[in-house]
């Protein structure tokens, strides 16, 4: 039995750590990948998971694996594909942390993932599935999304969704719209940034959020806005949670992947339906988030970067 599942790319980031007298920087490859980002804070704050995903049968895909089983997540639905390579991207961060990918050796493994290979199994007893766009950039990794979503609903599960815009992965603006539309049409919960909103609708955050609940039928909608926190709302209202301050930020990587698992996590403590929290218990799980996002970007990485819920709590 998992309280979440999710599915998606699973990839080594190569981000830069030092750079040396020539100006030159020195990479450090580490585990990252939104989904595996996602179920690592949920993880660590006590929920049980697992991944849908493919890796090549080579070092760094072996290295993935480990990591996630280190982590506790279940990675008996992570194909090992000796056809392809493990995905690699390659990242820069400017002077306040924030960062851009370029991927490298495409297509990487992720996007090979078939229907066929699905462990579809592991949806049965899980209580919400969750997935991002990466995997729906191209085929066969679409319809295998498709499939499990499919799945999913068919079986009653709650349906979470991060667009997770890359826009490098795209052929065009207009490819990514039609993708992230169809998975916001799918999703109970949805965790959006305000630069997707500004991408899909040219509205605020709070009108983006808005329109999914009243639109697109969404149940709980979490519209992050980078350092300045989180606008939160479902049926029963909205609010605004601001992040931490004196945070010193280093690598913004996989601070909204945190920020989901983690509001994520507290959400399943409450065990109620998505559009029955009140506002002060949206406030309470996105608080929680936002401090853990927060903390996590004093480290570099993702995967590895989530911090103990008692240091989350030693400054809520
Ligand atoms: P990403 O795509 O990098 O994973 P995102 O765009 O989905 O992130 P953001 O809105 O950038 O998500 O950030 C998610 C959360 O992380 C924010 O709500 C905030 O709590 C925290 N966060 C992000 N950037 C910063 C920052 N510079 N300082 C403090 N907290 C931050």
């Amino acid at each position: 039995m998992k309280d979440v599942v999710a599915l998606g790319e699973l990839l080594i980031d190569f981000a830069p750590v030092s750079t040396d007298e020539s100006g030159y920087p020195t990479l450090k490859a580490q585990p990252g990948g939104a989904p595996g980002n996602f179920l690592a804070a949920l993880t660590k704050y006590g929920c049980s998971t697992a991944l849908l995903g493919k890796v090549g049968e080579d070092a760094f895909g072996n290295l993935l694996v480990n990591t996630l089983d280190t982590l506790g997540i279940s990675t008996k639905g992570i194909v090992k594909d000796p056809s392809v390579f493990t995905t690699l991207a390659f990242v820069t961060l400017d002077a306040t942390g924030n960062r851009e990918f370029s991927f490298a050796r495409k297509p990487g493994a992720d996007t090979c993932l078939r229907p066929e290979e699905l462990d579809l199994s592991l949806l049965d007893d899980c209580k919400v599935f969750h997935f991002g766009t990466l995997s729906l950039t191209g085929e066969p990794a679409r319809s295998a999304t498709r499939a499990a979503v499919a799945y999913a609903k068919e079986h009653g599960k709650l349906i979470s969704f991060d667009p997770n815009l890359r826009k490098p992965l795209w052929p065009n603006d207009e490819a990514a719209r039609e993708q992230i539309e169809w998975g916001l049409h799918q999703s109970d919960i949805v965790k959006i940034s305000d630069e997707e909103i500004e991408f899909l609708w040219g509205i605020s955050p709070e009108e983006g959020a808005q329109k999914l609940l009243k639109e697109y039928g969404v149940r709980l909608v979490y519209a992050t806005l980078g350092p300045k926190g989180c606008h939160v709302a479902n049926a029963n209202g909205c609010c605004e949670v601001p992040s931490p301050t004196g945070i010193h930020v280093i690598d913004t990587t996989g601070a909204g992947d945190i920020f989901g698992g983690s509001a994520m996590s507290q959400f399943l403590r409450l065990n109620k339906a998505p559009e029955t929290l009140t506002v002060e218990e949206l406030r309470a799980v996105t608080r929680f988030a936002c401090c853990a996002a927060s903390l996590s970007t004093q480290t570099h990485g993702g995967i590895t970067s989530v911090v103990p819920e008692d240091q989350v709590r030693a400054i809520l």
